[in-house]
């Protein structure tokens, strides 16, 4: 169980018109707007917001103090526009309606599974339920437009304890529409996807 400070992106915007002090690329910074969170287990409640300052050039780190005249004003900006999620009320809201916590967990994977799932790229394995309680990784082959192909594990489905992490993807292959595996996350049958 994870006791302590999680942090969880909730904005991300391109500052146009600096260069770099580093590197001296010129539109190359990026400010990413955090809101940390009390986690004990599962999200408690959020605590911190904070802006961190990259270079998506160089990939350094600045201070919030070395952005140049007008710009330094945009971290306050950023801050004040940092809005915490609702599953980061997590346990308050599950105390407070008694729902299993399972459910949550489900519906929190499911949730994150979106974007991948709208960014999926080769290499990418997913974990799809093939029966009753039975599992079986794949792997992203190939992307191209809508469609996404898979190749299966040659280890055998299994439940989720004897999953396995010596998978070699040479099995059968599978074709899904972006739709199609929207779909079958939604029905909660992805139950992990690892980018
Ligand atoms: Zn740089």
């Amino acid at each position: 169980m994870i006791i302590g400070t999680g942090k969880s992106k909730r904005l991300t915007e391109k500052i146009e018109g600096v260069e770099c002090p580093a590197c001296k690329a010129k539109d190359s910074l990026v400010a990413e707007g955090y809101q940390d969170f009390f986690n004990f287990g599962l999200p408690v409640f959020p605590t911190t917001k904070r802006v961190e300052i990259k270079c998506s050039q160089c990939k350094k780190f600045l201070n919030n103090n070395e952005l140049p005249y007008p710009h330094n004003s945009l971290v306050m900006d950023i801050k004040q526009r940092i809005k915490p999620a609702v599953w980061m009320f997590i346990i308050p809201i599950i105390a407070a309606i008694g729902i299993p916590i399972s459910l949550i967990k489900q519906s929190m994977t499911a949730k994150e599974n979106i974007s991948k799932i709208n960014k999926a790229h080769k290499g990418d394995v997913y974990t799809f339920e093939v029966g009753d309680r039975l599992y079986q990784k794949m792997q992203i082959e190939k992307v191209k437009g809508d469609s996404i192909w898979f190749l299966a594990s040659l280890n055998s489905p299994a439940n989720k304890q004897n999953l396995g992490n010596n998978d070699v993807f040479e099995g059968y292959e599978l074709t899904y529409t972006t739709t199609q595996l929207l779909k079958r996350n939604d029905d909660h049958e992805i139950i992990d996807i690892v980018q």
